[in-house]
């Protein structure tokens, strides 16, 4: 049996409390590989070796650290293939979503390589003569990393990139269930030369080594991709030890489809919003606001494709969509169906566990569209990282923004509509951090921020250049070279 191990200055190994527990892969039920679980002790150590590590990384030019941004890189590119199998084993997304994902890290290496040649921050004259005046951005410290499964190298990428180049060291807490991509890409970074100690794996739970983390006075900041329970939590541990956090949580996204759109592309972008990652993105499409003129004609379309979607192991290229991450994740979805019934929503399609041959084994729930449903319900209202998605009718624009914000997340919108101005009002007005106009509400790319309003987070971002702003204090820096004693406000007035 394979063992997954930790790696802690630069070296692999297992975790003192003896203990381990197996790697699910979600297709199939069988047992990929076992995990070991760490403590406290570990986090310990692991903090110990980032500090000491980024003592001098922090002085290596910028350019120089990216140097092996680069190389990995080029390692992720040419192992995208091998990333992307261990990626749909164990954690079930079609073959074709998981070389997606594989990409995104590509593209964030190369993109976070690149800051190492800008890192900029800004001249700015002084107010004062013979004076200079500029901001330089300056590494944090350590930084902590806690992911989630659903996109276990891509967010692992947006985290420990940005955190490297900028000069800080990385102790990373991936989840449970995907601990053998998270070991793939740490090997890349030793095969890529990244000195001992900048990045430190720790696997383990949640409760154990996540919350040694956060507590972890070593631990400067916590970037956390998670639910919004889990990162409440968080938030409130750190931030009594006045700690940053950086937190990514929930969506609850909506697609309106106006009575102007093209109905069509508006069903291939609802097939994958919804279907896509079996429903378990944090920018699913779990909500379709529709104009009450085309409410029918967009139902029918939809019903229509739903037989494409081939349900199966993400391996097979054929396949559509794979399976929910475990047999947990499986019941609350099939709970959620039970409550939007309850609340007397119209189940169109799916509402079951899907069985088979080939699929009992597995974690599979079938596409499921729900329609009459109001914006009040729980199933409008609450994530369910699944693939469920619920129909809710409108009358106008303003009905369908005023629904879509009404939900306590803020991460991704979309709008169908062939009317540029009716599509600008729709980008003035969405409440989200990022809106699609005639696309669906996944599809982000790596250089532009990433994050959502409201509970989605706290007002950071990953990716883009905004995700420096994470991993960077802003250091202010003023040259008086008049040789002489210049009061600023003072002196000048
Ligand atoms: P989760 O339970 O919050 O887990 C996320 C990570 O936090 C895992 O590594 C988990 O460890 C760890 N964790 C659990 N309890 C902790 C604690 N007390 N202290 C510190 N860390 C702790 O979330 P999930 O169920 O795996 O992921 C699904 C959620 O992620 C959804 O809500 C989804 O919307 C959200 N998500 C958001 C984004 C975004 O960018 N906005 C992206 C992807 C996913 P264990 O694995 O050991 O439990
Ligand atoms: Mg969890």
């Amino acid at each position: 049996m394979q063992k997954i191990l930790n790696y802690i200055n630069g070296e692999w190994c297992e975790s003192a409390s003896g203990k381990f527990v197996p790697v699910l892969n979600p297709a199939t039920g069988g047992v990929l590989a076992e995990v070991t679980q760490s403590t406290k002790e570990d986090v310990d150590r692991a903090v110990q070796a980032a500090r000491e590590a980024q003592k001098s990384w922090r002085l290596v030019p910028a350019p120089e650290r990216a140097e092996i941004l680069y190389k990995v890189a080029y390692l992720l590119k040419e192992r995208k293939e091998q990333l992307a199998q261990v990626l749909t084993s164990e954690m079930g997304k079609v073959i074709a979503e998981g070389r997606g994902e594989v990409q995104e890290a590509i593209d964030m290496a190369f993109y976070m390589a690149g800051e190492g040649r800008r890192l900029f921050g800004d001249t700015i004259p002084s107010e004062l003569r013979n004076k200079f005046a500029m901001s330089v951005r300056v590494p944090i410290g350590v930084a902590g990393l806690i992911t989630p499964w659903n996109f276990p190298i891509a967010i692992a990428s947006w985290k420990s990139l940005p955190a490297l180049v900028s000069g800080n060291a990385v102790v990373w807490k991936p989840a449970t269930e995907t601990p053998m991509v998270a070991a793939e890409f740490v090997k890349i970074y030793e095969e890529a030369g990244l000195p001992k100690g900048l990045i430190n794996l720790v696997n383990g739970s949640g409760s154990e080594v996540g919350n040694a983390m956060v507590d972890h006075p070593g631990i400067d900041l916590i970037s956390f991709t998670g639910s919004n329970e889990v990162g409440a939590a968080i938030n409130g541990r750190a931030g009594a030890l006045l700690k940053r956090t950086s937190l990514e949580m929930g969506g609850k996204n909506a697609i309106t489809v106006l009575e102007d759109a093209d109905l069509d592309l508006a069903v291939e972008g609802i097939l994958w919003g919804a279907f896509g990652t079996s429903g378990q993105r944090c920018t699913a499409t779990s909500r379709v606001i529709v104009h009450e003129d085309v409410k029918e004609a967009l139902t029918e379309k939809l019903l229509a494709r739903i037989g494409e979607l081939k349900m199966g192991n993400g391996l097979d290229e054929s396949v559509k969509v794979g399976p929910v991450i475990n047999r947990s994740a499986l019941e609350r979805i099939h709970e959620y169906v039970k409550i939007g019934q309850e609340e007397g929503a119209t189940l169109l399609t799916g509402g079951q566990i899907a069985t088979g041959k080939s699929l009992d084994e597995g974690n599979f729930y079938l596409p499921t569209i729900f329609t009459d449903v109001t914006p009040d319900m729980r199933i409008a209202k609450e994530e369910i990282f699944g693939p469920v998605v619920s129909i809710i009718s409108v009358r106008s624009l303003e009905e369908a923004i005023e629904v879509n914000n009404s939900v306590e997340f803020g991460l991704s919108s979309a709008i169908y509509t062939a009317n540029v101005n009716r599509a600008f009002h729709a980008m003035r007005d969405l409440d989200t951090g990022i809106v699609y106009i005639n696309a669906g509400t996944t599809g982000a790319e790596i250089h532009l921020p990433f994050g959502g309003t409201k509970g989605t987070g706290n007002g950071h971002r990953d990716s883009g250049v905004a995700a420096l702003d994470v991993y960077t204090e802003w250091k202010s820096v003023y040259v008086d070279y008049s040789g002489k004693l210049q009061r600023a406000q003072i002196d000048n007035y």
